[in-house]
C-alpha cells in the first residue's frame, strides 16, 4: 500500500531544502513531479523539478480532467497529474508531494489517509532573511511572498504535522522521523504482519487466548 505524504510551506520556509534531504536520505520514496505554467528558475530541468507547459496546454489538460488537484499560485497554474499515485504504486514506493495549501485540501478529500505536513520558518523576520539570502527573487516577488505567507500560515490547522524549521539538521531529522513513524502505523502494516503471524501457527480463538 502506497503512503502519501503531502508537504506544504510558505515560500522561503525551507521546504525544498528539507524535501530534497528527505528524498535523498529516506529509502523507497518517489517525488510527484507537478505540471506548471511558471517559467523554469535557475538550473531547473524540465521533467525533474516540474513539467513546464504553457497555459493553453494546462487548460487543455484541465478540461480533460487530467489533474488530481490543481491551483493558481502566484499567478501560475500548478497541478498534480492523475497518474502520480498510480506511478508510485507501480514502483512499490511511497509518494511525496510538494503542493500548496489549496492543493493539499483538495487531495486530502480524495486520499483520506494522506499524511499532511506543514513547514514554517520560526518568524516573519527569518522568513524574509531566507527569501533574501536565496537571492532568486525580485523585491516585488519577495514582498508578495511575505504577504502570501501571512495568509497561508492561517491554514496550518488542515495539517497533521507542523514542523518549525529553525535548526536545519533537527528539522531534516524530524521530517524523516515523521515518514518513518507513519510507515509503521498498524493500519499500514497489517498486510506485512499477517504472514509473520502465520509463522507462529494458527491464530488462537479469542476465548482460548486467556
Ligand atoms: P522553500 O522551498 O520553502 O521556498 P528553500 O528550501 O529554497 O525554501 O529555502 C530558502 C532559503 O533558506 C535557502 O537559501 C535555504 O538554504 C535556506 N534555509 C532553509 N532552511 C534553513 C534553516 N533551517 N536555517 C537557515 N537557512 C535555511
Ligand atoms: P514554486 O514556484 O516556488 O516552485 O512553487 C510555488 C508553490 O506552488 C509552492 O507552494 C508549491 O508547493 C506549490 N506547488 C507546486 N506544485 C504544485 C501542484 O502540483 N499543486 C499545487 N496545488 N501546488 C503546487
Amino acid at each position: 500500500m502506497t503512503s502519501v505524504f503531502i508537504i506544504s510551506a510558505p515560500s522561503g520556509s525551507g521546504k525544498s531544502t528539507l524535501v530534497s534531504r528527505l528524498m535523498n536520505e529516506v529509502e523507497n520514496l518517489t517525488f510527484s513531479v507537478s505540471y506548471t505554467t511558471r517559467k523554469p528558475r535557475g538550473a531547473e530541468v524540465d521533467g525533474e523539478a516540474y513539467h513546464f507547459i504553457n497555459r493553453t496546454e494546462f487548460e487543455d489538460r484541465l478540461s480533460r480532467d487530467e489533474f488530481l488537484e490543481h491551483a493558481d499560485v502566484f499567478g501560475n497554474y500548478y497541478g498534480t497529474h492523475q497518474t502520480a499515485l498510480q506511478i508510485a504504486e507501480n514502483k512499490g514506493k511511497d509518494l511525496v508531494l510538494d503542493i500548496d495549501v489549496q492543493g493539499a485540501a483538495q487531495l486530502k478529500k480524495r486520499i483520506h489517509d494522506a499524511v499532511t505536513i506543514f513547514i514554517l520558518a520560526p518568524s516573519r523576520e527569518i522568513l524574509e532573511q531566507r527569501l533574501r539570502s536565496r537571492s532568486q527573487d525580485s523585491e516585488e516577488t519577495i514582498l508578495r511572498r511575505l504577504a502570501d505567507a501571512a495568509r497561508e500560515i492561517q491554514d496550518y490547522g488542515l495539517y497533521d504535522y507542523v514542523l518549525v524549521n529553525e535548526d536545519l539538521e533537527l528539522a531534516a531529522e524530524t521530517l524523516k522521523s515523521i515518514v518513518r513513524a507513519e510507515r509503521v502505523k498498524r493500519i499500514r502494516v497489517e498486510e506485512k504482519i499477517r504472514p509473520i503471524l502465520a509463522t507462529f501457527g494458527p491464530a488462537l480463538e479469542p476465548e482460548k487466548a486467556v
